[in-house]
């Protein structure tokens, strides 16, 4: 059987001729300048480009922090545009993970209790929350670093518990902005056959990085440059393993 099997018919992510322009007139910066894109269920994606293409305004787009200036993003058959702050906001609390490079992890407060966050928002009642974050801490191999405030966490456990947190939701996407950014490589390693497992288990990932053998260990690379989509392609890892997913 092959991973394609898997996919749903539609894209969980599409976006057609998305522009993002900050500011007016003479100052007017085109961040983006017409991407089209769709990321299938299950596929697992890098997005590259050098500082100023316009990674981190995909990024924002992406994660419906920011609206485009124009073209439609449609996030699991919904146009993020006819959405108003409120449905954006739960959209982002149950559709998307977020991975951050700096963790984001919330001081002097267990792992358990970090991971359950994105549950208590989503006023999930308390024994089902702290099951379901003990189940993804396990996931993510932290189990018994259930009680671990993050500053008695290694950066490598920190960010998985940051997963861990990400994936509680059981997101349609999971969204990581250079995960790997603040890791030394022995982390870096861990955090991406992390990844590998969510992308076998059929989860649909986004990783925004500048590092090419981060990139190259996802299934496609797209390369920005300039406000556009320069390249797409299958990965190194991919080509060497001589299948497409
Ligand atoms: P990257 O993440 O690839 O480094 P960005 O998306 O941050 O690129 O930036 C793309 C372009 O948009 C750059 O020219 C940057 O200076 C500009 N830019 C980003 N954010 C803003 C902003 N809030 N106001 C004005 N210009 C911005
Ligand atoms: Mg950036």
């Amino acid at each position: 059987m092959s991973l394609s099997d898997d996919r749903a018919a539609d894209p969980v992510v599409q976006l057609a001729d998305i522009t993002q322009v900050y500011g007016t007139g003479d100052a007017a910066v085109h961040a983006l300048r017409g991407v089209s894109l769709d990321v299938a269920q299950g596929d697992y994606v890098a997005i590259m480009g050098p500082s100023g293409s316009g990674k981190s305004t995909l990024m924002n787009v992406l994660g419906c922090l920011d609206v485009a200036s124009s073209g439609t993003y449609t996030l699991a058959g919904n146009d993020v545009k006819t959405l108003d702050e409120n449905a954006l906001a739960r959209i982002r609390n149950q559709q998307i993970g977020f991975v951050f490079q700096s963790f984001n992890l919330v001081p002097r407060m267990s792992a358990l209790a970090n991971v359950e966050l994105p549950l208590v928002y989503a006023r999930v009642g308390r024994a089902e929350r702290r099951e379901r974050a003990l189940d993804a801490l396990e996931a993510v191999g932290l189990g018994s670093r259930a009680s671990h405030q993050p500053q008695e966490l290694s950066g490598g456990q920190q960010q998985r518990v940051a997963i861990a947190r990400a994936l509680v939701t059981s997101p349609t996407l999971v969204l990581a902005d250079e995960p790997t950014g603040n890791l030394d490589s022995t982390s870096t390693d861990e955090i991406l056959e992390m990844f590998n497992l969510l992308a076998l288990e059929g989860r649909t990932i986004i990783v925004i990085t500048h590092e090419a053998h981060v990139a190259e260990q996802s299934h496609r690379v797209i390369t920005l440059s300039d406000g556009l989509i320069v390249a797409d392609r299958t990965s190194a890892r991919i080509h060497a393993a001589g299948v497409r997913p």
